[in-house]
Protein backbone atom coordinates (compact mmCIF):
# COMPACT_ATOMS: atom_id res chain seq x y z
CA UNK A 1 0.00 0.00 0.00
CA UNK A 2 2.62 2.66 1.02
CA UNK A 3 6.41 2.56 0.52
CA UNK A 4 8.87 5.27 0.95
CA UNK A 5 12.04 5.27 -1.28
CA UNK A 6 15.20 7.24 -0.28
CA UNK A 7 12.42 9.67 1.80
CA UNK A 8 14.56 12.63 2.78
CA UNK A 9 13.14 15.91 4.84
CA UNK A 10 15.73 18.54 5.86
CA UNK A 11 15.49 21.59 8.21
CA UNK A 12 18.63 23.94 7.62
CA UNK A 13 21.71 21.81 7.30
CA UNK A 14 20.03 18.18 9.26
CA UNK A 15 18.19 15.91 8.21
CA UNK A 16 15.15 14.96 9.59
CA UNK A 17 14.64 11.90 7.88
CA UNK A 18 17.78 10.76 6.02
CA UNK A 19 16.80 8.46 2.72
CA UNK A 20 14.12 6.03 4.80
CA UNK A 21 13.13 3.02 2.99
CA UNK A 22 9.88 1.74 3.86
CA UNK A 23 7.08 -0.25 3.10
CA UNK A 24 3.99 -0.67 4.87
CA UNK A 25 1.28 -3.91 3.03
CA UNK A 26 -2.44 -3.28 3.01
CA UNK A 27 -4.34 -4.24 6.86
CA UNK A 28 -0.68 -4.17 8.33
CA UNK A 29 -0.17 -2.29 11.68
CA UNK A 30 3.23 -1.12 11.60
CA UNK A 31 4.52 0.96 14.70
CA UNK A 32 7.42 3.58 14.62
CA UNK A 33 9.42 3.82 18.21
CA UNK A 34 12.38 5.80 18.88
CA UNK A 35 13.61 8.46 20.85
CA UNK A 36 12.72 12.28 21.09
CA UNK A 37 13.90 13.96 17.90
CA UNK A 38 14.83 10.65 15.59
CA UNK A 39 11.93 11.87 13.27
CA UNK A 40 8.78 9.86 13.77
CA UNK A 41 6.34 12.59 13.71
CA UNK A 42 7.94 13.67 10.09
CA UNK A 43 8.10 10.40 8.69
CA UNK A 44 3.98 10.78 9.40
CA UNK A 45 3.91 14.52 8.46
CA UNK A 46 5.74 13.73 5.35
CA UNK A 47 3.30 11.06 4.20
CA UNK A 48 0.20 12.56 5.37
CA UNK A 49 1.79 15.59 2.60
CA UNK A 50 1.57 18.13 5.20
CA UNK A 51 5.86 17.74 4.91
CA UNK A 52 7.92 18.88 1.81
CA UNK A 53 10.00 16.17 0.67
CA UNK A 54 13.53 17.10 -0.03
CA UNK A 55 14.26 14.12 -1.60
CA UNK A 56 13.19 10.28 -2.44
CA UNK A 57 9.46 9.10 -3.21
CA UNK A 58 6.68 8.32 -1.07
CA UNK A 59 4.11 6.23 -3.20
CA UNK A 60 0.69 4.82 -2.26
CA UNK A 61 0.13 2.21 -4.64
CA UNK A 62 2.84 2.89 -6.52
CA UNK A 63 1.74 5.93 -7.70
CA UNK A 64 4.06 8.76 -6.22
CA UNK A 65 2.35 11.55 -4.17
CA UNK A 66 5.16 13.78 -3.76
CA UNK A 67 3.01 16.53 -5.88
CA UNK A 68 -0.23 15.18 -4.40
CA UNK A 69 -1.82 17.49 -1.87
CA UNK A 70 -2.85 16.01 1.37
CA UNK A 71 -6.25 16.16 1.31
CA UNK A 72 -6.16 14.04 -2.40
CA UNK A 73 -3.78 11.43 -0.39
CA UNK A 74 -6.83 9.40 1.54
CA UNK A 75 -4.73 9.08 4.60
CA UNK A 76 -5.79 9.74 8.25
CA UNK A 77 -3.56 11.28 10.89
CA UNK A 78 -4.12 11.78 14.16
CA UNK A 79 -1.66 14.14 15.68
CA UNK A 80 0.62 13.81 18.74
CA UNK A 81 -1.08 16.71 20.28
CA UNK A 82 -4.52 15.50 19.16
CA UNK A 83 -6.52 18.87 19.74
CA UNK A 84 -10.23 18.05 19.31
CA UNK A 85 -12.30 21.88 18.37
CA UNK A 86 -13.17 22.34 21.93
CA UNK A 87 -16.43 24.75 20.63
CA UNK A 88 -17.88 21.81 18.64
CA UNK A 89 -19.58 19.09 20.43
CA UNK A 90 -18.32 15.51 19.91
CA UNK A 91 -20.55 14.71 16.98
CA UNK A 92 -19.63 18.09 15.38
CA UNK A 93 -15.71 16.83 15.80
CA UNK A 94 -16.53 13.56 14.63
CA UNK A 95 -18.18 14.40 11.43
CA UNK A 96 -15.28 16.83 10.46
CA UNK A 97 -13.19 15.33 7.93
CA UNK A 98 -17.21 14.41 6.47
CA UNK A 99 -18.73 18.24 6.39
CA UNK A 100 -14.99 18.60 4.24
CA UNK A 101 -15.69 15.74 2.24
CA UNK A 102 -19.52 17.48 1.27
CA UNK A 103 -21.30 14.53 2.92
CA UNK A 104 -24.90 15.44 3.63
CA UNK A 105 -26.34 15.97 7.24
CA UNK A 106 -28.27 12.71 7.40
CA UNK A 107 -25.03 11.12 6.18
CA UNK A 108 -22.86 12.41 8.89
CA UNK A 109 -25.33 11.91 11.78
CA UNK A 110 -25.10 8.11 10.54
CA UNK A 111 -21.80 7.70 10.51
CA UNK A 112 -21.30 9.46 13.39
CA UNK A 113 -23.28 7.16 15.20
CA UNK A 114 -21.61 4.22 14.20
CA UNK A 115 -18.42 5.29 14.66
CA UNK A 116 -18.93 6.51 18.14
CA UNK A 117 -20.48 2.66 18.72
CA UNK A 118 -17.00 1.78 17.16
CA UNK A 119 -14.77 3.50 19.66
CA UNK A 120 -16.90 2.38 22.55
CA UNK A 121 -18.65 6.23 22.90
CA UNK A 122 -22.65 5.64 21.85
CA UNK A 123 -24.53 7.89 22.60
CA UNK A 124 -21.68 10.58 23.24
CA UNK A 125 -22.31 12.91 20.06
CA UNK A 126 -23.89 15.88 21.71
CA UNK A 127 -21.73 16.03 24.67
CA UNK A 128 -19.08 18.87 25.13
CA UNK A 129 -15.36 17.75 24.57
CA UNK A 130 -14.50 19.26 27.78
CA UNK A 131 -16.90 17.41 29.59
CA UNK A 132 -15.03 14.17 28.52
CA UNK A 133 -11.88 12.60 30.72
CA UNK A 134 -8.64 12.41 28.86
CA UNK A 135 -9.42 8.56 27.37
CA UNK A 136 -12.61 9.61 26.31
CA UNK A 137 -10.98 12.46 24.27
CA UNK A 138 -8.64 10.34 22.62
CA UNK A 139 -11.39 8.03 21.40
CA UNK A 140 -13.08 11.10 19.80
CA UNK A 141 -9.89 11.84 18.07
CA UNK A 142 -9.44 8.41 16.60
CA UNK A 143 -13.24 8.63 15.53
CA UNK A 144 -12.18 11.81 13.54
CA UNK A 145 -9.74 10.01 12.32
CA UNK A 146 -11.58 7.03 11.09
CA UNK A 147 -14.38 8.90 10.35
CA UNK A 148 -13.72 9.42 5.92
CA UNK A 149 -12.32 5.97 6.33
CA UNK A 150 -8.58 6.32 4.96
CA UNK A 151 -6.68 3.70 3.70
CA UNK A 152 -3.87 4.10 5.76
CA UNK A 153 -4.64 5.75 9.01
CA UNK A 154 -1.46 7.47 10.73
CA UNK A 155 -1.42 7.89 14.71
CA UNK A 156 0.87 10.04 16.53
CA UNK A 157 1.31 8.88 19.95
CA UNK A 158 -2.68 7.90 19.94
CA UNK A 159 -2.48 6.92 23.39
CA UNK A 160 0.09 9.69 24.40
CA UNK A 161 -1.87 11.35 27.63
CA UNK A 162 -3.24 8.56 29.25
CA UNK A 163 -2.32 6.52 32.27
CA UNK A 164 -0.83 3.02 31.85
CA UNK A 165 -3.85 0.91 32.76
CA UNK A 166 -6.26 2.35 30.16
CA UNK A 167 -3.19 2.50 27.42
CA UNK A 168 -3.39 -0.95 28.09
CA UNK A 169 -6.86 -1.52 27.55
CA UNK A 170 -7.18 0.57 25.00
CA UNK A 171 -4.44 -0.79 22.81
CA UNK A 172 -5.96 -4.16 23.00
CA UNK A 173 -9.10 -2.65 21.53
CA UNK A 174 -7.88 -1.13 18.83
CA UNK A 175 -6.16 -4.07 17.82
CA UNK A 176 -9.47 -5.40 17.75
CA UNK A 177 -10.87 -2.87 15.79
CA UNK A 178 -8.45 -2.13 13.07
CA UNK A 179 -8.64 -6.27 12.54
CA UNK A 180 -12.37 -5.81 12.43
CA UNK A 181 -12.04 -3.17 10.05
CA UNK A 182 -9.22 -4.09 8.15
CA UNK A 183 -7.27 -0.76 8.04
CA UNK A 184 -3.72 -0.19 7.82
CA UNK A 185 -1.72 1.45 10.11
CA UNK A 186 1.10 3.85 10.69
CA UNK A 187 1.73 4.11 14.73
CA UNK A 188 4.30 6.56 16.34
CA UNK A 189 4.98 5.56 19.75
CA UNK A 190 7.62 6.05 22.47
CA UNK A 191 5.89 3.15 24.45
CA UNK A 192 7.72 -0.07 23.37
CA UNK A 193 5.35 -2.35 25.23
CA UNK A 194 2.49 -0.39 23.23
CA UNK A 195 4.37 -0.86 20.17
CA UNK A 196 4.50 -4.65 20.71
CA UNK A 197 1.31 -5.28 21.90
CA UNK A 198 -0.05 -3.31 18.62
CA UNK A 199 2.16 -4.16 15.86
CA UNK A 200 2.23 -6.49 13.25
CA UNK A 201 5.97 -5.00 12.66
CA UNK A 202 8.14 -2.64 15.38
CA UNK A 203 10.40 0.09 13.00
CA UNK A 204 12.64 1.48 15.42
CA UNK A 205 13.94 4.99 14.36
CA UNK A 206 17.38 7.25 15.16
CA UNK A 207 18.90 10.05 13.64
CA UNK A 208 16.01 9.36 10.78
CA UNK A 209 17.33 6.57 9.73
CA UNK A 210 15.59 3.29 10.24
CA UNK A 211 17.73 1.18 12.57
CA UNK A 212 15.60 -2.26 12.59
CA UNK A 213 12.50 -3.52 11.30
CA UNK A 214 11.05 -6.28 12.24
CA UNK A 215 8.55 -8.17 13.81
CA UNK A 216 7.56 -7.53 17.36
CA UNK A 217 9.58 -10.95 18.22
CA UNK A 218 12.39 -10.58 16.20
CA UNK A 219 13.34 -6.93 17.33
CA UNK A 220 13.51 -7.89 20.99
CA UNK A 221 14.81 -11.13 20.67
CA UNK A 222 17.20 -10.19 18.12
CA UNK A 223 18.02 -6.82 18.28
CA UNK A 224 19.81 -5.35 15.26
CA UNK A 225 22.80 -2.89 17.38
CA UNK A 226 23.67 -1.63 20.36
CA UNK A 227 21.90 1.32 20.01
CA UNK A 228 18.28 -1.02 19.89
CA UNK A 229 19.12 -3.24 22.55
CA UNK A 230 19.72 0.21 24.84
CA UNK A 231 16.61 1.46 23.31
CA UNK A 232 14.61 -1.30 24.54
CA UNK A 233 15.84 -1.45 27.35
CA UNK A 234 18.78 -4.06 27.83
CA UNK A 235 21.62 -3.20 29.84
CA UNK A 236 24.95 -4.05 28.07
P1 LIG B 1 9.15 13.18 19.58
O1 LIG B 1 9.23 11.78 20.08
O2 LIG B 1 9.74 14.16 20.55
O3 LIG B 1 7.80 13.58 19.09
P2 LIG B 1 10.01 12.79 16.82
O4 LIG B 1 10.74 11.51 16.63
O5 LIG B 1 8.58 12.84 16.43
O6 LIG B 1 10.19 13.26 18.32
P3 LIG B 1 10.35 14.87 14.87
O7 LIG B 1 9.27 15.77 15.33
O8 LIG B 1 10.09 14.08 13.65
O9 LIG B 1 10.83 13.91 16.04
O10 LIG B 1 11.64 15.75 14.63
C1 LIG B 1 12.84 15.24 14.06
C2 LIG B 1 13.89 16.35 14.04
O11 LIG B 1 13.47 17.36 13.13
C3 LIG B 1 14.09 17.03 15.38
O12 LIG B 1 15.46 17.31 15.51
C4 LIG B 1 13.26 18.28 15.26
O13 LIG B 1 13.81 19.30 16.06
C5 LIG B 1 13.38 18.61 13.79
N1 LIG B 1 12.20 19.30 13.28
C6 LIG B 1 10.94 18.79 13.21
N2 LIG B 1 10.09 19.67 12.67
C7 LIG B 1 10.82 20.79 12.39
C8 LIG B 1 10.52 22.05 11.79
N3 LIG B 1 9.28 22.35 11.38
N4 LIG B 1 11.54 22.94 11.66
C9 LIG B 1 12.79 22.63 12.06
N5 LIG B 1 13.14 21.46 12.61
C10 LIG B 1 12.17 20.54 12.78
MG1 LIG C 1 6.84 13.35 17.43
Amino acid sequence: LLSLEGTTVRFGGHAALDAVDLAVAEHEIVCVLGPSGSGKSTLLRAVAGLQQVDAGRVLLDGHDQVRVPAHRRGVGLMFQDHQLFPQRDVAGNVAFGLRMRGAGREEQAARVRELLELVGLPGAGGRAVGTLSGGEQQRVALARALAPSPRLLMLDEPLGQLDRTLRERLVVELRELFGRLGTTVLAVTHDQGEAFALADRVVVMRDGRIAQSGTPLEVWQRPADAFVARFLGFEN
